[in-house]
């Protein structure tokens, strides 16, 4: 049975998630905002917690994992490199480890950018990469800690996975990013649709995550910033791939 992925709204604009095997009753949460929708989340389904996955240490992220611990007995994994600013920690994850969840292989992978101690998980067999605040849904995590070289490499490495895996990133922040997004690449027909369906989404107060990688290597202008088109649109021909990165992350920042 492949693993079931439940998307739990949490706070104002932040996204858990749940994912649970039927075939071995084991259940992990990725990041822990609030607790009173993730307990209920699992109580709905019967699923008994088993683990908490931490992404990076924001408090958005990780504020509720201590009461959701003493809820349900659940193990907290995250990044070694950041355990002295995480919740404790029963296992400490190293990027490129090979982790193991129900059956499946969890590879752990360094994203620093937003946070320098940031990682994402990825679960191949069931083509799927939960990315925090590294990437998002048509965009990408603020660069608070990191520098947009070590984003862009974060980027590249999440760009690099299959094209038919599903990204569950961290906030619902797809409108806002769409319309900036259009400033970039106006013309570009898969955003100008992807657009539309993000108006239409929100406006019926469906969430726009997950999305597919294939999707996003189509229309997030931060992926995108490698192309001669999106280059030549901000008059950068000329300009190296993280330096092109950067000045689109440097206008979403005052956008
Ligand atoms: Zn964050
Ligand atoms: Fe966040």
């Amino acid at each position: 049975m492949p693993l079931e992925i439940v998307t739990v709204p949490c706070l104002a604009d932040n996204y858990a998630f749940l994912v649970h095997s039927s075939t071995t009753g084991e259940t992990a949460l990725i990041d822990a905002p609030e607790a009173g929708p993730i307990l209920d989340e699992l109580s709905r389904h019967d699923w008994h917690l088993s683990e908490i996955w931490l992404t990076h240490h924001h408090w958005d992220h990780v504020d509720a994992c201590g009461e959701i611990q003493d809820a349900t007995g659940a193990k907290v994994v995250g990044a070694a490199a950041d355990a002295h600013r995480l919740p404790p920690l029963n296992t400490r994850l190293r990027a490129g480890q090979n982790y193991r969840f129900a059956n499946e292989d969890v590879v752990v992978l360094d994203v620093p950018g937003h946070t320098v101690g940031h990682i994402a998980f990825h679960l191949p067999q069931s083509k799927a990469v939960f990315t925090g605040d590294s990437l998002m849904a048509l965009g990408c995590g603020r660069l608070m800690e990191g520098s947009p070289e070590q984003m862009w490499g974060s980027l590249s490495r999440l760009a690099a996975l299959p094209t038919e895996t599903t990204v569950y990133s961290g906030h619902e922040y797809t409108k806002t990013n769409a319309r900036f997004a259009l400033t970039i690449e106006p013309d570009n027909p898969d955003l100008q649709s992807r657009a539309r369906q993000t108006e239409a989404a929100r406006a019926a107060g469906n969430p726009t995550v997950p999305s597919l990688l294939k999707l996003e290597l189509a229309t997030n202008p931060f992926l995108r910033a490698k192309l001669p088109s999106v280059k030549s649109a901000l008059g950068m021909e000329d300009s190296s791939d993280v330096d092109v990165f950067a000045e689109i992350r440097r206008r979403k920042d005052s956008f």
